[in-house]
């Protein structure tokens, strides 16, 4: 027979790898930190150039992340709803604030079956084995979890069509993992809001979110990838295609947020102050500095570096 520490113990190494969040590396990871928000683009505890692997806290509501990709521009149909341009659309804070409200107050049935097949789990069960045994609390286990997991599953299935009709295969992933699984189930009240802010910008995204750290890093960097891209242009002067256009008006969106936020933008494109006496170059992109010798920013694949001013 298994002793039951081991048992315990397995089942603790299950429970957290459900606290585990893999992010594609096209997509921003929203999560928790603190009392505040961050966001995560990349690195982790394993990273590939297929993605990279997060944790969230292991606690009901403290576990939810919200995933977001950087789509540019916005999903067209979010501006028609709206009646205004795809990059106003995705970039409304106001509209984001709403969207996190509605979702979270409509999937409010959930917390409670996520918290009883919590407190069944954590307290009531050890408490039985403690007091009663394994089989009694083994009894007290299964009959439980069976009655929350068909509930939870049956609320789940409902208010998600309701909220994400056309995520019908995540719906159905969602659901049958709740079914089979009490972990899973746990967690279906936070996995089934991740999606809830697909479609908007990232930066809007970070700018409604209460408490986010480092806003202004974050959309520095982004504004500079959007205004150096890997590739340079080929020819200087030749007609605006339709993507520089979209990634002028993105980061005209970025600029017009920073300044509600009492950032002055005009400062992300200032050269930098030279960290070394020898490096006389920097890459606009990324920062990177460089000696006289450099030609090109590996890591950007640039080969138009910008002097640093001495
Ligand atoms: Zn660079």
């Amino acid at each position: 027979m298994i002793p039951v520490p081991m048992l315990l113990g397995c089942l603790l190494l299950l429970y957290l790898s459900e606290f585990l969040v893999w992010v594609r590396p096209d997509a921003w990871l929203f999560r928790r930190r603190g009392r505040g928000w961050e966001a995560l683009t990349q690195g982790g505890l394993l990273s590939s150039s297929r993605g990279s692997l997060h944790w969230v806290y292991p606690m009901p509501q403290l576990g939810r992340a919200y995933l977001v990709r950087l789509s540019i521009p916005a999903a067209p149909s979010m501006g028609s709803i709206t009646g205004r341009p795809p990059v106003d659309a995705s970039f409304s804070v106001p509209d984001i604030e709403r969207r996190l409200q509605s979702v979270e107050s409509a999937l409010q049935p959930l917390r409670w079956t996520s918290w009883g097949l919590w407190v069944l789990l954590w307290l009531v069960c050890p408490l039985l084995l403690q007091w009663l045994g394994l089989q009694p609390m083994l009894g007290a286990l299964i009959s439980g979890a069976l009655i929350l997991m068909t509930t939870n599953a049956w609320i789940l299935a409902r208010i998600h069509g309701r909220l994400f009709f056309e995520s019908g295969d995540e719906r159905l992933r969602l659901v049958l993992s709740a079914c089979l699984s009490p972990l899973a189930a746990i967690r279906s009240w936070d996995l089934s809001q991740k999606q809830a802010l697909e479609g908007f910008h990232p930066l809007a995204v970070a700018a409604a979110l209460p408490n986010f750290r480092g806003w202004e890093d974050l959309a520095a960097a982004e504004w500079r990838r959007s205004r150096y891209p890997v590739i340079p242009p080929l020819s200087v002067g030749s007609p605006i295609t339709a993507d520089e256009s979209s990634s002028a008006e993105v980061r005209g969106a970025i600029e017009t947020l920073a300044r509600q936020r009492g950032i002055e933008p005009a400062s992300w494109d200032t050269p930098p102050k030279a960290a070394d006496p020898t490096n006389t170059q920097y890459c606009p992109r990324c920062r990177a500095q460089f000696t006289g010798q450099a030609r090109a920013c590996h890591d950007c694949r640039r080969t138009a570096l910008s002097p640093i001013p001495q």
